[in-house]
């Protein structure tokens, strides 16, 4: 049986990250840099005041308070008329081009002047450059502002849209179908009937996809039987990504490996040592046994909800960072400290639900009351799993250990 790290990269030997394309600026948040960014325009593009105010000569008012007559009023996406001659003052709006013979802008409340009145009193004697933003001071036309490789975030967003990129090359958002399988499921809205449970799953895998930056298409629930079960994973595999939750352990009705099978899909691992989540399945449709010649990755995840959730973070999300061009793909652990003391018995490596928080003198985590892998309950309060290693490790108060965030 593999080990989690290496079911990691057995997954990154497999996955291979999406096309790049042309994507709208709106719709490219946490999407991947696929060419550096050039911008084409100084920015600013021009020198602006930065107040509301004069836009005065330093020298005509280095002996404060000075009167000066306003010559001119330039509010911003207007373009100055006049020249600041000496003995004159521009009024200014914040966003405004500075007039020229200009070098300071002394802000409103330092002057005394009146709304019809042609004369303006400064009261304090500005530097040369007060409050004048110099064109070009963020970013000058032709200049990288970004690197191809980073994740876009809001910021960079908005520097592109600056940059006057309306479009944007990326690595494609991938497209992942949730397929929930189980005869004991019900839709959310419904009320269970004896024997049965809500597809909670496929609600709560919606959420991690779109948590992890792709696309996801719900897809309802497969009943377990062949049949039926074909037909959807057919339907399934339209996308990048398919996650099937349920159906792969050992049970009579555990259809789902060898309906993945006979779908052509080529089993990468089944079963990692880990818990919860061991009977987690991957594969590979190749490119070539795919109608489109495209490539296309499958997650078979443990239907109990912990496990689902658990093996979504370590395995899916990993396919998913690559698939996005985001480097490292692998989770990234931080180390924290325990907040309360902890025994974790066991024969397998235990990924356990926890509360990750920061204070003065760093991370510090506490492990909920969690009950195993069906407890989603307690889960809930989570934000983060500890990992404690096989065996028996007793740990106590201030200990650090290694923690991976949701
Ligand atoms: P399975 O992996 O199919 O053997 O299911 C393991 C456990 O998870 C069973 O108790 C199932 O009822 C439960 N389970 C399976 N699928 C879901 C789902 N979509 N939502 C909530 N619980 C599920
Ligand atoms: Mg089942």
């Amino acid at each position: 049986m593999l080990s989690v790290d290496e079911a990691i990269a057995a997954i990154l030997g497999e996955v291979e990250p999406r096309p790049v394309v042309n994507a709208p600026l709106d719709d490219a948040r946490g999407l991947v840099l696929a060419a550096d960014i050039a911008s084409d325009v100084d920015s600013p593009p021009f020198d602006k005041s930065q107040m509301d105010g004069f836009a005065v000569r330093a020298g005509d008012v280095a002996d404060a308070p000075t009167t000066l007559s306003i010559i001119e009023e330039v509010t911003a996406g207007n373009v100055p008329q006049c020249p600041v001659e000496t003995g004159q003052a521009t009024r200014i709006m914040t966003g405004a081009p500075m007039p020229g013979g200009a070098d300071a802008v002394v802000p409103i409340e330092q002057c005394d002047f009146t709304d019809n009145g042609d004369t303006v009193t400064v009261r304090t004697s500005p530097q040369v450059g007060a409050f004048v933003i110099r064109q070009g001071a963020a970013m000058s036309k032709g200049e990288s502002v970004l690197t191809a490789g980073i994740c876009l975030s809001a910021s960079s967003i908005g520097l592109l849209a600056e940059s006057g990129r309306a479009e944007v090359s990326v690595f494609a958002r991938p497209s992942v179908g949730i397929l929930a399988t189980g005869d004991e499921l019900v839709p959310i809205d419904q009320k269970p009937g004896p024997g049965q449970i809500r597809n909670s799953n496929q609600t709560m895998l919606v959420a991690q996809v779109a948590n992890a930056g792709a696309t996801p298409r719900p897809l309802g629930i497969a009943r377990d039987e062949r049949g039926h079960l074909r037909h959807k994973i057919a339907e399934g595999l339209e996308c990048d990504v398919l996650c099937l939750s349920g159906g792969v352990s050992a049970g009579k009705l555990d259809l789902v490996p060898s309906e993945l099978e006979a779908a052509g899909v080529r089993q990468v691992f089944h079963k990692v040592n880990v818990k919860p989540g061991k009977p987690v399945w991957f594969g590979r449709l190749d490119a070539e046994r795919a109608p489109d010649g495209r490539p296309r990755w499958i997650f078979g995840l443990p239907g109990n909800p912990v496990s689902s959730m658990v093996c979504f973070e370590l395995f899916v999300r990993t396919a998913l960072r690559r698939l996005m061009g985001i480097d490292p793909a692998e989770p990234q652990a931080v180390t924290a400290r325990l907040e309360t003391p902890h025994t974790s018995r066991g024969d397998r490596p235990t990924y356990f639900p926890a509360c990750l928080h920061w204070t003065e003198t760093g991370a510090r985590v506490m492990p909920v009351d969690w009950q195993g892998s069906f407890d989603l309950r307690s889960t809930a309060d989570a934000n983060a799993m500890i990992l404690f290693p096989a065996g028996d490790n007793h740990y106590t108060a201030g200990d650090r250990i290694e923690v991976i965030e949701w």
